[in-house]
């Protein structure tokens, strides 16, 4: 593990805060209060990981990618073919350790899952096809509510999520549900995978987009929806730095700016 990078998260054990040298000021003048939370929730292809990763590195607050953490416990889940039921899916968890290492300049985050990288793994087709029936469960979504609450309790984060303004942080000071046209968030996921070196259609991204937000949106437990405190933003029209000016003036209005370097 590099310097500047702390690792976080992880089975049952306490959220673990490595090291933090020359970072950004992070925090320096808050009191850790759910007024330096950040809560960006949407359905996939929005753009919220560039927008929460620019708004994080602007504030000098901790990025976490919620998204990463699901996708992890589906990757053991498939590895070692667990039933769907809440008995199987409770003895997996207990045995399960995912943590987050998230270097001090917002760059990728890497997972881990049982103490081996899978940060690449995790992006696969196979793990895209299956996150959201995994994420459904309530006992995966409990434990990894739990780690995130354990995560923002660090002090200042960009949380983002499907449930994050609604469940996970219902005190957060700042709640952005951001989305844009769904034809935009195909556009758009098909060519971040392509420049990634995927071979995909957009015809293929739409159907697999179109699943994974039905299913998100009519779970049971903590489903995607826009909290009713959320801001919502329309990203179809805007650029990442432009949706990140909004979510931090924002921010600024809700918390008087006190947080801002
Ligand atoms: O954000 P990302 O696309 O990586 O999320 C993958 C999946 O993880 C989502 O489609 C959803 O099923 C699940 N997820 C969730 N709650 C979150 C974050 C992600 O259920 N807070």
């Amino acid at each position: 593990m590099g310097a500047g990078s702390r690792l976080a998260g992880g089975g049952s054990r306490e959220v673990t805060y490595l090291y933090r040298r020359n970072g950004p000021a992070m925090n320096a003048n808050l009191n850790m209060s759910s007024a330096a939370w950040v809560a960006i929730d949407g359905p996939a292809g929005a753009g919220k990981t560039t927008v929460a990763r620019l708004v994080a590195r602007r504030l000098g607050y901790l990025y976490v990618d919620t998204g990463a953490m699901y996708r992890a416990i589906t990757l053991k889940v498939l590895r070692l073919g667990t039933p769907l039921c809440s008995q199987s899916l409770r003895d997996l968890l207990r045995a399960t350790d995912v943590r987050l290492l998230m270097p001090e300049d917002q760059s990728e985050s890497r997972v881990f899952l049982d103490n081996q990288d899978v940060t690449a793994e995790i992006r696969s087709t196979w793990i895209n096809r299956w996150v959201s029936p995994v994420s459904a469960r309530s006992e995966v979504r409990q434990k990894m509510q739990r780690l995130q609450r354990q995560l923002a309790a660090l002090g200042g984060v960009v949380m983002e999520g499907r449930d994050i303004g609604t469940a996970v942080l219902p005190a957060a000071g700042t709640k952005v549900f951001l989305t844009a046209a769904r034809r935009d968030r195909v556009y758009r996921r098909t060519k971040e995978l392509r420049a990634a070196g995927r071979r995909t259609s957009a015809l293929q991204q739409f159907l697999a987009m179109g699943r994974r937000d039905r299913i998100d949106r009519r779970r049971a437990d903590s489903p995607l929806r826009v909290a009713p405190d959320a801001t919502v933003i329309d990203s179809t029209l805007l650029t990442a730095d432009e949706v990140c000016e909004c979510v931090i003036a924002l921010h600024m209005f809700r918390h008087g700016g006190r947080s801002l370097q």
